[in-house]
């Protein structure tokens, strides 16, 4: 199925509780966001697994957890305040501001330049443009692009446009209303300070940090003592950083403040090609891993041009979201720079000692650096499929069992009788022991399924009138419950006794195997 767009994820994260627009009371902060209660569940798991796979089932990978406010002098060193900057352009007309580098592809990526070329190649362009324009600047140009200067003033606006469009769109545009009169790019920084102390004057500026890595980097001795690793070895850190973004947007993905996954692998020098491409192979793999789709994932080398002076080498895992192949993590080979900077500037010795050879040396560094908002976020875009089922739409989320917030819902065929309630309570709270599961007894089973779907639950566990029998007709329940898919929609019946078994292999990914050992049982939706 292709990608769901942007605005299906929006909404179905605020209807269902994934994510919520920041203070949105107040009438909203501009790329804030909350996760909600699934939200929630859905990053821990992310960052979960990151952390279970990169640093608890790996002999060579710590982790830490740096403060987020570090010494200023941290800033200078790594060339964060000198050089960490965007190009930035202005719109003289309507006064927004955005990325230089990105500005070609938001114009080519806006609805109002997709209509527009579209208008143009189109028969009534074709035979006379300026009179298309001028019609549709006043028809769909007033929903699409409001501010356009070929909108509030086609008379002058629609010449200079025509000339534009015929050009091309790597001319700079604004990608809010096509006006060309844009600012020269200037360098800004994108550093957000706070000041540490109660009275300002006499307080000191910090930075909150852009990335996590430097609180590795200052850290490399006091970990390399700690824990006499030998190199290679790494350390992981998952936390908050900030970047005064220029054009955040696009939901979660770009955002002020967000979390990153961060590793940085120190090696012997000459060996760091060998783990840099050990490393693109293995983030590849792992996104593949929790469920997102291969053909939706792709690996960019950086041109050299793109490279910073230090760097050796860098990859980037790109994901196709809704608005076009994007960076979910980067990759880099960061030569001995990060580690040679700190030294120099606190003066300290940050080497490792070399047994062997009885020498110190400064290591070389692998750095695969994801972020846990782009990952939620591609993981729920990837999930999301809408089908046809008996003349319906179902939505449905397929998350991979590990990454899914809701694991198991247990539902009461029906809740006005005390015993089918009572059971399926106990099992929930049974369950609950091993996976996070949700009892629901508020609408009928086929809309509780739907919910479930929705929220991409992959199994839920149904107990009926034949599970506890009815005391009144003197008949005794069979003690077996109804297990359904969410994928397959397929149902079997389990008996109570072996419901733990089954679902440890239904979370395996084994469902196939196990519908095999249970009788079927007639879809109820
Ligand atoms: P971009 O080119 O998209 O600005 P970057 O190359 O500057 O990203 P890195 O410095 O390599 O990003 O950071 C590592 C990861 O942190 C990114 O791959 C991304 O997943 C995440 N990240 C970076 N900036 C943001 C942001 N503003 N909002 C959300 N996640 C971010």
């Amino acid at each position: 199925m292709p990608a769901p767009d942007l605005d299906t994820i929006v909404s179905l994260s605020k209807r269902r509780g994934f994510v919520f627009q920041s203070s949105e009371i107040y009438g909203g902060l501009g790329s804030a966001w909350d996760y909600g209660p699934l939200g929630v569940e859905l990053k821990r798991n992310v960052k979960n697994l990151w952390w279970r796979d990169n640093i608890h089932l790996r002999d060579d990978m710590v982790g830490l957890d740096a403060a987020i406010t570090m010494h200023p002098t941290v800033w200078k060193a790594s060339g964060h305040l000198d050089s960490f900057a965007d190009p930035f352009v202005g719109c003289l007309e309507c006064v927004r501001y955005y990325r230089g580098d990105h500005l070609a592809q938001t114009v080519l990526d806006s609805k109002w330049y997709a209509a527009l070329k579209k208008l143009l190649a189109g028969p009534a362009g074709q035979k006379d443009p300026e009179k298309a324009l001028r019609n549709w600047a006043q028809n769909d140009g007033k929903k699409l692009a409001p501010n356009m200067p070929l909108v509030k003033n086609p008379q002058d606006a629609v010449g200079p446009l025509l000339d534009v469009l015929a050009k091309s769109a790597t001319l700079p545009l604004c990608p809010n209303c096509g006006s060309a009169k844009l600012s020269e790019p200037k360098p800004a920084n994108l550093m957000l300070s706070t000041m540490l102390g109660p009275v300002e004057a006499t307080g000191t500026k910090v930075y909150l940090r852009p990335e996590t890595a430097q609180g590795i980097f200052v850290n490399f001795v006091n970990v390399a003592q700690s824990t006499r690793k030998k190199l290679p070895f790494g350390v992981g850190q998952i936390g908050k950083s900030f970047r005064n973004e220029i054009t955040p947007g696009n939901f979660t993905f770009r955002t002020r403040e967000f979390e990153q996954m961060e590793i940085e692998y120190f090696c012997m020098p000459g060996t760091e090609d060998a783990h840099f491409a050990k490393w693109v192979q293995s983030r590849f793999d792992w996104y593949v891993k929790y469920g997102i789709a291969k053909e939706r994932l792709r690996l960019r080398p950086h041109e050299k041009t793109e490279l910073a002076f230090y760097a050796k080498e860098c990859t980037d895992v790109e994901y196709l979201f809704p608005m076009g192949w994007s960076e979910l993590e980067g990759i880099a080979s960061r030569t001995h720079y990060d580690l040679n900077q700190h030294a120099k500037h606190s003066g300290q010795r940050l080497t490792y000692f070399d047994e062997e050879k009885k020498e110190h040396i400064v290591p070389f560094v692998v750095e695969p650096a994801a972020g846990a908002d782009r990952a939620t976020l591609a993981f729920l875009c990837d999930a999301y499929a809408e089908e046809q089922v008996r003349n319906e739409k179902r939505v449905v989320l397929r998350f991979h069992p590990e990454i899914a917030p809701i694991k198991i819902a247990v539902l009461p065929l029906l809740r006005n009788r005390p015993e089918i309630v009572d059971r399926a309570t106990s099992l929930c709270h049974q369950l609950r022991a091993s996976w996070i599961s949700v009892y629901d007894d508020t609408a009928a089973i086929g809309k509780l399924y739907r919910r479930q779907d929705e929220i991409g639950t992959p199994f839920c566990i149904t107990v009926d009138v034949q599970t506890v029998g009815d005391r009144e007709k003197g008949e005794v329940g069979d003690q077996k419950v109804t297990v359904r898919d969410r994928d397959s929609m397929q149902q079997i019946r389990v008996p109570l006794a072996e419901i733990e078994a089954c679902m440890r292999e239904c979370m395996a990914g084994r469902w196939a195997d196990v519908a095999k050992t249970y009788p079927p049982q007639a879809a109820k939706e």
